[in-house]
């Protein structure tokens, strides 16, 4: 088996590992390699083809495909090296990686490595609605994927369940491409994306989206021929008396999404269960010096802009790792979620430099403020009309505000 040795691998190609290996070249690392199982770079925004990407980075709306082709000519023009058509099958503490490719196994040694794996769909397997198993079932970005880049329309009837950004972008899709979408049902009582894809994919459509609400039971043979949807109470059990039939040939799911972190597991990462994600500090380095984490892999993002942004910078200091460049904090500060916040990242820090506190809420909320505290000590605050969980919240921290901290607690009051 051939074995090799590199300074900082990149594993995934889309638009974290994209930024991360064009922050890194940048920054002055002679030897990046990006390894990429698929054929093309660009990941998942290759079957976005609808507009709304870029606003923050480039202040433009692009399709996935041409926010990816500037970063795609970014990489080109640094002349990154890039593995295509390779998987990475393991990955030890040591940074060691077995890869598999059409021409056979690879060993790499590397100094440095990011995690750029992105995640994967929640499917009908995981969230076991009970009924028959015909076909017509879907995860959103299945069905994105078929008609956006195999011309493969799914279905005439549709149901969404799931009212996550995905599922709306593929109720207004599915239209546009002639199918009726009879309805997008939520279990929470809140939608789970976006308020502006709330407007621009169901109301501009007339596509009712119905909270509380959930598929119970699924019927058809070979094909799906309908469901069984009721309200849910306070428990997320169905109301009984509130079944009703709907008849459609395709249900759509847009239930969650489950950061890849096989690679991270094997390499004894340690994970924060409330991402699904490897915990971080403020250079985006995991548990596993020299093993770096970013993108869609540490925690779910809603805007592919703060995708690329937080890459760039786990590209950075991946570099300025392997430069030696980066001094080690006597400890760690920890950053703990209190009232109203599901998560924080990163979860702990150095307080050695300035650093973008990222966060989502637990419920939706208005006329609130973020706290950030070091004890009774105000470090942050940021006022906001509206916090939704859909929303990952950023705020701003300086480092010379936490000269003697040892913890931070951020709160939502
Ligand atoms: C359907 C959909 C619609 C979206 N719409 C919007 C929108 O309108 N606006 C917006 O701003 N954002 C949107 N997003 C979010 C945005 O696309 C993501 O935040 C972004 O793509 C995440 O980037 P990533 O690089 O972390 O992951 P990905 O894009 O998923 O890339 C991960 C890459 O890693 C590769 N990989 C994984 N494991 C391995 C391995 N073991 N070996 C080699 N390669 C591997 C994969 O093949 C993939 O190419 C949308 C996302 C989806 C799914």
């Amino acid at each position: 088996m051939k074995s090799i040795k590199r300074d900082l691998v990149i594993i995934g190609g889309g638009p974290a590992g994209l930024a991360a290996a064009v922050a890194a070249k940048e920054f002055g690392c002679p030897d990046v390699l990006l390894i990429e199982r698929d054929r093309i770079l660009g990941g998942i925004l290759n079957q976005c083809i609808h507009d709304g990407f870029g606003l923050h980075r480039f202040e433009e709306s692009l399709t996935g495909p041409e926010y990816a082709q500037r970063y795609i000519d970014e990489f080109n023009r640094l002349g990154v090296d890039a593995m295509m058509g390779t998987i990475v099958l393991s990955l030890d503490r040591e940074r060691n990686l077995l890869v598999s490719s059409r021409k056979g196994f690879t060993k790499i040694e590397a100094g440095a490595i990011v995690l750029s794996m992105g995640c994967r769909e929640r499917t009908a397997g995981a969230i076991q609605i009970p009924g028959t198993r015909p076909s017509g079932i879907y995860t959103a970005g299945a069905a994105q994927n078929f008609i956006n880049l195999q011309n493969i329309m799914v279905g005439k009837q549709v149901v969404i369940l799931g009212s996550g950004d995905i599922g709306m972008i593929m109720a207004r899709r599915m239209t546009l491409e002639g199918a009726k979408v009879e309805s997008v049902f939520e279990i929470l009582p809140y939608a789970g994306g976006l308020a502006r894809n709330i407007q621009q994919c169901l109301n501009d459509y007339d596509i009712p989206l119905h909270l509380s609400t959930s598929v119970i039971e699924l019927h058809g043979k070979s094909r799906l021929s309908g469901v069984t949807v009721a309200n849910m109470d306070e428990n997320f059990l169905p109301l009984p008396g509130s079944e009703r039939h709907i008849p459609c040939d395709t249900l759509l799911l847009s239930v969650g999404l489950i950061p890849e972190n096989e690679l991270s597991h094997r390499a004894h990462v340690t994970m924060a269960p409330a991402t699904g994600g490897a915990g971080v500090d403020d250079i985006f380095m995991t548990s596993v010096p020299g093993i770096f984490s970013c993108g869609n892999v540490l925690h779910v993002h809603d805007l592919v802009d703060h995708v690329s942004e937080e890459a760039a910078l786990a590209g950075q200091f991946a570099a300025q790792f392997l430069e030696g460049g980066i001094p080690s904090p006597d400890s760690h500060i920890n950053i703990v979620p209190k009232q109203g916040v599901r998560y924080t990242l990163p979860q702990h820090v150095s307080g050695l430099r300035d650093f973008t506190l990222s966060l989502r809420v637990t419920e939706p909320l208005k006329d609130r403020a973020v706290w950030v505290r070091d004890g009774d000590r105000k470090v942050a605050r940021k006022k906001m009309v509206r916090l939704h969980p859909a929303e990952m919240i950023r705020v701003k921290i300086k480092g010379e505000k936490l000269q003697n901290t040892r913890t931070l607690e951020v709160s939502v009051e």
